[in-house]
């Protein structure tokens, strides 16, 4: 195996540098290591506790800064020992994997992903800086709401459109995310079952393939 493949592969320990409590169950954990600054949007890493299991991360990375990072839901073992941790403490990761989204040349985008579903986009987003965008994103209620400031501050300074949607309606429109695509009213939102061109987006899992599909406005 040449060496920086084998380098991809093996567990490598990065320290936490910093760490952002984003909702009341989602933490963002930060670290630099130089192969994560680089991923590209819709790549994962595998994050490592010894002991208890290893899982598939989105990575944050937004190129140019030296620093990347993994967004963390807290659920299950490995997400709960890992949202434990502090700053300070290791974390091992391997990666970046998996294919990067295939943004192709499309001007009219719709970019749909709710919870920890976001975490992939936002660093897509960068790329598309300059075309006409659609963000939708949501969660159960306002306050896990992801990166809900950030966002709003970013789609007035780049000139997106952002829709936020809640299941209980306290924030946003009261609907689930893939709802808010159905057609209302003469609205101009694609449904999804309905064929448009669109980008594929596959991306590698260890516990299941996803394929995702964004659609693309005319
Ligand atoms: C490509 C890819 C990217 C991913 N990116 C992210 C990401 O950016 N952020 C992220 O948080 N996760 C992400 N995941 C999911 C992540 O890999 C784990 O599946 C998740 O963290 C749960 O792992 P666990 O071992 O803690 O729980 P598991 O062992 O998977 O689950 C144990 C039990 O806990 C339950 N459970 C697990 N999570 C939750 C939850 N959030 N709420 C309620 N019950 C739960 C399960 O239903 C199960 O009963 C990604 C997965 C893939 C495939």
């Amino acid at each position: 195996m040449e060496q920086a493949t084998a380098q991809l592969h093996t567990p490598r320990s990065v320290r936490l540098e910093r760490i952002v409590d984003e909702t009341p169950s989602i933490r963002s954990f930060w670290f630099s290591d130089v192969s994560m600054h680089k991923a590209h949007p819709g790549q994962f890493a595998m994050v490592w506790v010894p002991g208890v299991d290893e899982v598939p991360m989105s990575v944050l990375a937004i190129h140019g800064k030296n620093e990347a990072g993994v967004v963390i839901k807290k659920g299950g073992p490995v997400s709960t020992a890992l949202w434990e941790k502090k700053p300070g403490d290791l974390f091992w990761v391997r990666g970046p994997y998996g294919h990067p989204y295939s943004i192709g040349h499309h001007h009219k985008l719709l970019v749909v992903g709710g919870g920890t579903g976001l975490v992939p986009l936002l660093s897509l987003l960068v790329h598309f800086r300059g075309r006409d965008v659609t963000l939708i994103t949501g969660a159960r209620t306002a306050s896990e709401l992801l990166f809900k400031d950030w966002l709003i501050a970013d789609s007035k300074e780049h000139q997106f459109k952002l829709i936020f949607a809640t299941d209980d309606g306290s924030y946003g429109e009261k609907n689930q995310v893939p709802k808010v695509l159905r057609p209302r009213n003469g609205n101009s939102l694609p449904h999804p079952s309905k064929p448009r061109k669109s980008v594929q987006v596959r991306r590698g899992n260890l516990r299941g393939l996803r394929n995702r599909t964004l659609p693309c406005l005319p």
